[in-house]
């Protein structure tokens, strides 16, 4: 039996990062609780790509043919006046190309499947649950869930999104620790909607 088999790690948070965390800690030997504050893993937001040092780890995580079997394929991008005129439009891949296998977008909401997939059989996951309290004892962190009970944990992960639960419980208010940088950031995917 792997030395890590007993040690127990608690993932706050079933989306990307909290579900990768899970996978790779599963894989170390770790026994791994995942909890959710919503009732499934999050699946909304835009589409993911898959490009670079991902497609790797993605191979390395047994789910890149799951991942182009479900790629999203787009060809033209048009943009499109009030009157469905096509004002202008961007050719990503011209007909009969094939897509490239390093450079993958998926749905977010078939990205997660996938991950789940791999986990369901090996992770335990509690939905619409959330850590309400952390304090480390000498061997353990003592995880306060919002249905009362309390659970031992040996590492405890946040991912758990920018506003992190985990984060505000452990280091305090992001007020406390966040400052203006004196700009002002656009995220593309919101100037495309
Ligand atoms: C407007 C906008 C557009 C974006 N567009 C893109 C894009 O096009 N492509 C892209 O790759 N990324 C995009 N992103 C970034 C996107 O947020 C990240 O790609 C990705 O979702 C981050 O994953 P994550 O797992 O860190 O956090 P999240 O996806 O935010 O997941 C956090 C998870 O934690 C859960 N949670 C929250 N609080 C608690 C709690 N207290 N206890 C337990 N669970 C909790 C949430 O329900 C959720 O499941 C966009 C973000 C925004 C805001």
């Amino acid at each position: 039996m792997d030395a890590l088999t007993e040690k127990k790690v608690l993932v706050s948070g079933a989306s990307i990062a909290g579900l990768s965390t899970a996978y790779w800690m599963n894989k170390l030997g770790y026994k791994v609780t995942v909890v959710e504050i919503a009732n499934e893993p999050r699946t909304a937001g835009a589409a993911i790509d898959i490009r670079g040092t991902t497609v790797a780890v993605a191979k390395r995580m047994g789910i890149f043919e799951p991942l182009i079997s479900n790629r999203l394929t787009v060809d033209l991008i048009e943009f499109k006046e009030a009157d469905d005129r096509t004002a202008g439009s961007i050719v990503l891949k011209n007909e009969g190309e094939e897509s490239s296998n390093d450079d993958i977008e998926i749905e977010r909401d078939k990205f997660i499947t996938i991950l789940v997939e791999v986990l369901k059989n090996d992770v335990d996951f509690m939905f619409n649950n959330s850590i309400t309290a952390l304090s480390e004892t000498e061997n353990d962190i003592i995880a306060t869930f919002k249905d009362g009970t309390k659970r031992a944990f040996d590492l405890v992960f946040g991912c758990d999104g920018s506003h992190s639960g985990v984060r505000k419980i452990w280091f305090g208010h992001e007020t406390e620790y966040s400052y203006f940088l004196n700009a002002y950031f656009q995220s593309p995917s919101s100037i495309n909607c």
